[in-house]
């Protein structure tokens, strides 16, 4: 059996894109735990959000991180998914994680390229290269407590979807 790969790191760091290429690449299946939150509620997160408080909207994550965990399995998670100690355990203990990592420069590049993907409601109200700095000061220590490999996610999707197989296949070896 194959234990589920989980990916972590801030919004726009790659999770959907080179975890689409990842599961390709291992004949695994792909889940998004932000797509399962929105399918399931049939909600976006900003409804959620303002229906139920980004509380409310933590707890729902938690449960589709269970939820989408299964072997053969990428998960992408939301950008908060390491804040609670309960999410980053859960992970730790069912497979290998990932943090790809990127600079908040680059995040919020990415983010502005692309308005549209980035629906989510700003946690700060104040411009997203401001906010991207906040985030990874608050996130980064907690994404490399939870990760089991630390990738650089600043490289094409194909160079990182290359070092998730490499480490990938060092982790199993050993
Ligand atoms: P996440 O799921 O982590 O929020 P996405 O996969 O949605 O991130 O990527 C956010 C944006 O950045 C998308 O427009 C995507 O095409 C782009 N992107 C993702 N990974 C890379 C990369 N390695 N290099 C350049 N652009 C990237
Ligand atoms: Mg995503």
């Amino acid at each position: 059996m194959s234990l589920p790969i989980y990916l972590i790191g801030a919004r726009g760091c790659g999770k959907t894109t080179v975890g689409h290429a990842l599961a390709l690449a291992l004949d695994y299946a792909f889940r998004d735990t932000d797509h399962f939150l929105q399918q399931s509620t049939q909600q976006t997160v900003a409804d959620i959000v303002a229906a139920e408080g980004w509380e409310g909207f933590r707890r729902r994550e938690t449960q589709s991180l269970v939820a989408v965990t299964a072997s053969s399995t990428v998960v992408a998670t939301g950008g908060g998914m390491v804040l609670a100690e309960e999410n980053r355990q859960f992970m730790r203990e069912q497979g290998q994680v990932i943090y790809l990592q990127a600079d908040a420069e680059v995040l919020a590049a990415r983010l502005e390229a692309y308005p549209e993907e980035a629906q989510r409601p700003t946690l700060t109200g104040r411009p997203i290269a401001d906010e991207m700095v906040e985030v990874l000061k608050q996130r980064d220590q907690l994404y490399h407590q939870a990760a089991h490999h630390v990738i650089n996610a600043m490289q094409s999707p194909e160079q990182v979807v290359q070092q998730m197989l490499q480490v990938l296949s060092l982790a199993r070896a050993s």
